[in-house]
This record gives structure tokens, sequence and C-alpha cells, in this order.
């Protein structure tokens, strides 16, 4: 079909779609051994997709085998970094061929737009060109030594990754896992989100159409405290890479001290401060981009600016920007290329959004505008503005996940970045000012993996993306996220006696 454009285009699409629902083991698609499968629902409409293959400890150990028969064949870890570059690029133009059809499977699973996920596809297939692009221009190194010995430091793939990724960018964040990992000639196992496993499918299915060698990819769709559990437990695993909250992220490192201490990159929630100072040259310009910052994605973005903090000289005039340009962003039809915001995941997530809200009311916040579930079928919320929040309240602390502002006032650059850096987490912060001065002191104190100055959620694959504290400690993108999928190994050559 040609590029779909309007609503109708990207309905007949959707009709026209089939779903890979079984698991990518060695390179076949096959049931779950026990034959369990799982509902995987469009939380825009409330109706099943597909039943999916639910996988667990039994699949993942056949998954692992066939991972480290893989490894040690070396047809892939082995071969020549040039030549594995060839085939992800292969698989990227695979993907940029398919992309409507990702973007869509995408959307019916968890509810983004469908321009959204547009917008991820062109992030996933660069990544996976930047990332095949990086593998044969990544050197390792001579040390300095005196002349009686060579010494030799190599790069050298870790073994089998297990990635375990979650559902608010499921391809986008499969590729910022998968794509690196593979690059440096590891045998990847993924396991989807048990909420959106239909895209992780069908890239199984381009990747081997591309030629990555048996069991060098596999897919096991399945729930977290199942398969993702085995995953993480297992023994044959020498790296988990791990997108998800913070909960999780926590169980996952007893998971390795309990096994064999393999490595583990945590990527997890954030609660992300976004500081506006009042000497802004164009505040309704600001205000727009404070609301997309939130409202994007449905709010169901680990960087979202959830806390914004306002000098208290502008604050109302703008908070009132900040709710004319909510006005704009209702949730509409994923399928609609002009909504832009979708449905919230599933029924438990809308819930637990609206209990939020409810929380944020009877706290003594006062609600500026949204605070609504729309009337379904489907889990939409509009976008929820809260004012006068104090530090303790639960929609100032907590990650919620989905399209709830929290706005603070501050009176001076000291109090601004108190309150920014009062919270566990430290994925992203944002700050805008014309004053440099004022920039390069607030940018080098916030306590975050990414500081965007005069901009939210800029970057692109050249930079690495991450967080502090409770936010995790790996690095997404960019080729420190290479390195971090090979192991040094020193070689101190004497010479012959
Ligand atoms: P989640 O932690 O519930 O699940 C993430 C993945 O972990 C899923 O695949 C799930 O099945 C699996 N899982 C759950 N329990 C497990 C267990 N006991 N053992 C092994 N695997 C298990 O998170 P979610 O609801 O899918 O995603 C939302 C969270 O992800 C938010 O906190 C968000 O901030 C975070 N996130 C972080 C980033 C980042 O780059 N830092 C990016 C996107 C999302």
């Amino acid at each position: 079909m040609s590029r779909p454009e309007t609503l109708a285009d990207w309905q007949a699409l959707a009709k026209s779609l089939s779903y890979e629902t079984r698991a990518f083991i060695d390179d076949e698609f096959v049931p779950a051994e026990s034959g369990e499968t799982f509902a995987t629902v469009n939380p825009a409409t409330g109706e099943t997709l597909a039943e999916v293959a639910s996988c667990d400890a039994p699949d993942a150990e056949r998954a692992v085998d066939h991972a480290r028969a893989a490894f040690a064949r070396g047809d892939w870890s082995r071969l020549a970094p040039g030549k594995r570059k060839r085939v992800l690029l292969r698989l990227a133009d695979l993907m940029e061929a398919h992309q409507h059809e990702l973007a869509l499977l995408d959307t019916l699973d968890m509810g983004k737009p469908v321009s959204s996920s547009l917008g991820d596809m062109s992030g996933a297939i660069a990544c996976f060109r930047y990332q095949a692009e990086c593998i044969d221009k990544l050197y390792g190194e001579v040390a300095p030594t005196g002349e009686e010995a060579l010494a030799l430091v190599l790069r050298e793939p870790l073994g089998v990754v297990a990635s375990i990724v979650p559902w608010n960018f499921p391809l986008m964040m499969t590729a910022w896992k998968v794509a690196p990992a593979l690059a440096a000639g590891n045998s990847v196992i993924l396991k989807p989100s048990e909420k959106s496993p239909l895209s992780a499918l069908r890239l199984a299915s381009l990747a081997r159409e591309a030629g990555l060698p048996r069991g060098v990819f596999q897919v096991l769709p399945g729930f977290g405290h199942t398969v993702g559990r085995a995953l993480a437990l297992s023994m044959g695993v020498d790296c988990l890479a791990f997108t998800g909250s913070t909960a999780v992220g926590k169980q996952l490192m007893k998971y390795a001290g309990d096994s064999n201490l393999k490595r583990l990159y945590l990527e997890c929630g954030g609660k992300s401060p976004n500081l506006v100072f009042a000497d802004c040259k164009d505040l309704d310009r600001v205000a727009r981009h404070a609301a997309e910052a939130i409202f994007h994605n449905q709010g169901e973005v680990c960087i979202a600016g959830s806390r914004l903090l306002v000098e208290n000289s502008v604050r109302e005039t703008f908070i009132d920007g900040v709710i004319e340009a909510a006005a704009a962003m209702q949730p509409g039809d994923p399928l609609d290329p002009e909504s832009f915001m979708g449905a919230m995941v599933d029924e438990t997530q809308h819930r637990r959004v609206l209990d939020f809200i409810r929380r944020g009311r009877e706290e003594g916040a006062r609600l500026r505008t949204g605070g609504d579930a729309l009337p379904g079928p489907g889990y939409f919320i509009s976008p929820t503005v809260f004012d006068g929040v104090t530090p303790q309240m639960a929609i100032a602390r907590e990650e919620i996940f989905g399209p709830v502002l929290a706005v603070f006032g501050f009176d001076s650059e000291e109090e601004a970045v108190a309150m920014a850096n009062d919270s566990p987490y430290g994925l992203a912060a944002g700050l805008w000012s014309q004053d440099i001065d004022r920039i390069m002191r607030v940018t080098r104190r916030l306590e975050s993996g990414q500081v965007f100055v005069n901009n939210w959620a800029g970057g692109d694959q050249t930079m690495p993306f991450g967080g502090v504290k409770q936010s995790g400690n790996g690095r997404d993108k960019s080729h420190h996220s290479l390195e971090e999928y090979s192991e040094l190994k020193s070689v101190w050559m004497s010479l012959a006696t």
C-alpha cells in the first residue's frame, strides 16, 4: 500500500494487518513450551488484538542455550565488524521499508498516536544505522609500555545479552538496547513488555530476512515475573540491559546478585523538573514547550517534564499559557495523524493515573485544567494541570506516567535548584533562561543525566541517554552504549626468549 496519510488510510492498513504471535527461538517462530498465551489489547478500543505466546523459564532456558551456541559458533561474534555492519544496515533498510506497519503495530498495541509512532520508527532506524556504522570505527588500544612488551587492550563482545524493555516506546526502546548489543557481536535475547509485544516479533522476522545467523537474535514475549525473571536469574546470561520502572530495576539487581553477578544496565523512572526563569524572551513559546514536555505520548515518557518550576513573578500568566496549549492537546483516535495524545496503555494504568489525580485534589493541590477520564471505549485522560503543589504531595514525588503536570513556584535560583534536586530520580531536567551565567551555574548543579537548555528532550544518536540516582546507571545511544556491550581484554606480549 502507498504511504498512509489520513485516518482512513491508517484504518485500512490496520484492517489488512496480520500479527506474528509466537516466540522467535533459534530462527523459528514457535509457541511457548507450555502452550500458554496472553491477550494483547488495543487500549483505544478495549478489543483484543491477538493471543501471544506466554513464555516462561523453559523457553528462556532454550533461548539461552541457543544464544550461547551461536556465540560459541562465532558466525556473528567473531565476524569482522565491517560484515556485521552490512547485516545491521540491511536490517535498518528493511525496518524503513516496513516503517508504517511497525508504527501501526505499536499504536494498536499501546495507544500512542500514529504520528508519534512514526517518529519512534525514525529514531529506531537511525539507532540501528548509527550503531552499525560505529562498530568498524571503534579501535582497541596499545598501552604505552617499554620496548620489551607489546601491550594491547582488546574489545570483545560480552556473550549473551538479555534486553528487557517497556511498552511506552516499544520498538524504539528495543532498538536502543538491541542495536548496540548486536553491533558489538553479542547474542541477544529480547523480552518485550507484555503490553506491547507485536512490533518486537515483527522485528524478528526482519532480522532473519536481513541475514542475522540463527540464535543471534531471539524474542521471548511474556510476563516479567515469569520469563523476565528467568532471564534475569539465568547463569547463561552475561548482561542484563533493562529499561523500565525503578522498582523492577531494584529487583533485577537482586537477581543479578543471586545468580552470576551479570552486568546490569538500568534505565529507570523519572520525575523530571522543568525550570522556567522570568527572564525568558518569549514566555508563550516556552509555555507551549512545557505543555508538550508533559503531554507528549500521554505523559507516558520516562523523561516527561512532570514537575514544572516557574519563577513566581511570572507564574500566573505562564500557567495560563500552559493551559491554553493543553487545550489543543486533547486525546483523540490514535489512528488519526492529527491526534497529539492517544490512549493510556491499559485499564490498570488508566486507573492508576486517575487515582493520582484524586490524591492531588485530596491533598490540596489546585486543579487548573483536566482531571477527567474521557467516555469509553478506550482509556483516555485529558491533559491535567495542578498548581499550588507542595513537595510532600504524592503528585510531586511519584512518577505518575500519565498526562498530569505539577506546578511549583520559586523566588530564587537557589530555591529552584534545591526543589529540582529534591527527588530520588535524576533522569532529565530542563532549564529556560536567557542569562548565560545562570545557565552555566544551574546546568552544573542539576542532579540529572541530561539537561535540556531552552528546549525539552533535545538529542540525537550522538548523545548518550540515561540517568543518575534512582533513574539508573546505564547509557543508551551513542558510542558510549556500544562500549557498554563489550569487555576489555588486556594482552601483555613479551619478546620471545
Ligand atoms: P516495568 O518495570 O513494569 O516493566 C519493564 C519490563 O520489565 C517489562 O518488559 C516487564 O515485563 C519486565 N519485568 C517486570 N517485572 C520483572 C521481573 N520481576 N523480572 C524481570 N523482568 C520484569 O515498566 P513499564 O511499566 O513497562 O515501563 C514504565 C517504566 O519504564 C517507567 O518507570 C519509565 O520511567 C521507565 N522508562 C525508563 C526509560 C529510560 O530510558 N530511563 C525509558 C522508558 C521507560
